[in-house]
């Protein structure tokens, strides 16, 4: 029989290193992570089953056995699972399936992961935690429903490389055999082996069985005891989700969550409940504690797992849960819905409707309920998932309102660290003031100092300040409680209605000025008109609402769309003394050059105000530098 030698992907290798040099404290979590394998193929074939009663289990029922064999120093977890072909085993424990290999690697060197090693168990990296304790590991394995002659032997010892053979295998499924490291042996004491499985493993559902010795009362003396080796069951393998309540402490809750969620870290919040009436399920659902480095990627897999009747239907299943609450992970367990069901049948299902619909209002009452009576984790809640979350305010209308309640805010008059929700603000919103009114920037200090600020300032009216890619275009048009969202930078704002007079003073006063900025800038503006938002700035460029604004314009285009160049508004501060000085010289020659430089120098000062270049950076410093020249020689300095 040939023995193939493969490389391992460079980021395994990383990743190997990084486990022998000790990622984990409690190296004793391979054993759940074995044994969490071993069910997820039990699973999987027991699925399969039901299509194909060939694979079925007749006998011996489903198990997973974990066997310590003191004179070879060796632990052995096998399953009569789903098992792997040899392409399968290639594949699943040569490579890191869930992740593309650059974010990996970018997230096993980023500072997040080297503080927090526990986030590495997002990466799906569960089987090689077994090079912590094993300096070999040897994995036997076939395919269910495939011929004995097409086992696989592959074996590994940590340095890079692994070898292939194939095999015969008498049993379907796979055997995992560590062969410990010289310090690890108590993994092969029968108490050690049962207390971790205890902790870590109580809930599984099938049986995790292990010989064991006992001392029993002979049959023949009965005055005499004896040992004897017999199997004993190590789990309860009670559906957590189907107990009470009240008999699951915090522990069993978390270790569950990391069973199915390959998170390290405990879930912020647990959601367990049964519905009856017109639907009958359980739901037991968890929210993180760190949102997942991939949730905003777009291979993300979202949804619950599905049991029907406590049979694992799918591991994702999207259709229960909208894309804006991802983050929650579970599982449901419905009576309705049929063992056979498909993703088609899923689809189409009035079942799944009304267990999404109430799935959807649990999740949003539970974080109503958490951020009225427990505001700091509500808080570090929405630090790591409040991005995904506000996506819902534009793509569930009906529920926009109810999410918007549970949106925290950043804004002017906020202090660092701290929110403010829109039921403050609306609440504390000045008596003249119509609509909510926002900023889209990369931070507080841009829009604070942003001459788009001066009006709102002036008022004492409170923006809002939303520093998230997405924010424009979730928030503009959007309406809260009968009030509309507004940009400082779009649209007209008429904040002093008061002022008619002196509006039509000024129109007649730079009214031909105007004119003419309006002629030389045609090709670069939408239009010129006097501003309402400024007071100390000369002016300012605004989009017209409903156009995207410049951040937005610019993730568009980072995201590769084509992004028609909307023109802009270009705003002028009737008040700024450079206007009375431009009419002067208007007034006496209105084809001065020096006008139409000024003109185009006002224009690159408005786009370097909206975060934009100048039109030709060269030719702006230039005419800076000719205009300090010119000033420095009039003072005669
Ligand atoms: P994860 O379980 O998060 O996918 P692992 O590194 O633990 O990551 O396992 C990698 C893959 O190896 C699994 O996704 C699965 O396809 C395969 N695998 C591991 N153990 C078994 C097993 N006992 N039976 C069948 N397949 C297995």
């Amino acid at each position: 029989m040939t023995i193939e030698r493969m490389e391992f992907k460079t980021e395994i290798k990383q990743l190997l290193d990084l486990m022998i040099h000790s990622l984990y404290s409690h190296k004793e979590v391979f054993l759940r992570e074995l044994v969490s394998n071993a069910s997820d193929a039990i699973d999987r074939a027991r699925y399969e089953s039901l299509t194909n009663p060939e694979i079925a289990e007749k006998d011996g029922g489903w198990h997973i056995r974990i066997t310590p064999d003191k004179a070879t120093n060796t632990l052995t977890v096998s399953d009569n699972g789903i098992g792997m072909s040899k392409e399968e085993i290639i594949t699943a424990l040569g490579t890191i399936a869930h992740s593309g290999t650059r974010e990996f690697i970018t997230a096993l060197q980023s500072k997040e992961v080297k503080d927090n090693p526990e986030l590495i168990g997002q990466f799906g990296v569960g089987f090689y935690s077994s090079f912590m304790v094993a300096d070999k590991i040897t994995v036997v394995s076939r395919r269910a429903g495939q011929d004995p002659g097409k086992g696989v032997r592959w074996e590994s010892t940590g340095d890079g490389s692994f070898t292939i053979e194939n095999i015969e295998k008498l049993t379907k499924g796979t055997d995992i055999t560590l062969h410990l490291k010289d310090d690890e042996k108590k993994y092969l004491q029968e108490w050690e082996i049962k207390s971790i499985v205890k902790k870590y493993s109580d809930f599984i559902e099938h049986p995790i069985v292990m010989e064991v010795e006992r001392e029993k009362q002979s049959d023949i003396d009965k005055s005499q005891r004896v040992k004897i080796r017999e199997d004993e069951t190590l789990n309860s393998q009670k559906a957590i989700w189907l107990k009470d309540k009240n008999d699951i402490n915090e522990d069993e809750y978390n270790e569950f969550y990391k069973h199915i969620s390959h998170d390290f870290a405990k879930p912020s919040k647990v959601i367990h409940y049964k519905a009856e009436g017109t639907s009958e399920f359980t739901a037991l659902l968890y929210t993180p504690s760190k949102a997942p480095f991939n949730i905003l990627y777009r291979d993300y897999k979202i949804g619950p797992t599905l049991y029907v009747k406590r049979v694992q239907i799918m591991d994702h299943c999207e259709e229960l849960i909208p894309p804006y609450l991802r983050f929650i992970k579970g599982v449901v367990d419905s009576s309705d819905l049929p063992l056979n069901v498909s993703r088609e049948i899923l689809q189409n299902n009035r079942q799944v409707d009304i267990i999404k619909a109430n799935i959807t209002k649990k999740v949003l009452d539970t974080l109503q309920d958490m951020k009225n009576e427990e505001k700091d984790s509500y808080a570090e809640f929405y630090k790591e998932f409040g991005r995904v979350l506000k996506e819902g305010i534009h793509y569930d209308f009906e529920r926009g309102e109810t999410i918007a309640d549970l949106l925290l805010f950043s804004t002017t008059k906020t202090e660092e660290g701290k929110f403010r929700t829109l039921e403050e603000y609306v609440k504390d919103m000045k008596e003249d003031q119509q609509d909510i009114y926002y900023a889209t920037a990369t931070s507080m200090i841009e829009v604070l100092k942003s001459p788009y600020m001066e009006a709102f300032s002036k008022k004492d009216y409170e923006v809002l300040v939303l520093l998230d890619d997405i924010d424009d275009f979730l928030f503009s048009g959007f309406e809260y409680k009968g009030k509309k969202f507004k940009s400082i930078s779009k649209g007209s704002i008429e904040l002093d209605k008061s002022d008619e007079s002196k509006k039509e003073k000024t129109k007649k006063e730079y009214g031909k000025l105007m004119d003419m900025i309006k002629d030389v800038l045609k090709d670069h503006v939408k239009d010129v008109r006097m501003s309402g938002r400024l007071i100390d700035s000369a002016c300012c460029l605004v989009a017209d609402e409903g156009d995207p604004d410049p951040h937005m314009e610019k993730l568009l285009k980072a995201m590769g769309q084509e992004v028609p160049a909307a023109k802009r508004v270009l705003e002028i501060n009737p008040d700024h003394p450079l206007f009375a000085a431009m009419n002067r010289i208007f007034e006496k020659n209105r084809s001065e050059p020096v006008l139409t430089d000024f003109i185009f120098l006002l224009y690159d000062q408005a786009l370097l105000l909206e975060g934009s270049k100048p039109q030709d950076p060269s030719a702006f410093t230039q005419k800076i530098a000719q205009l300090m020249v010119e000033s420095l020689e009039k003072t005669g300095t």
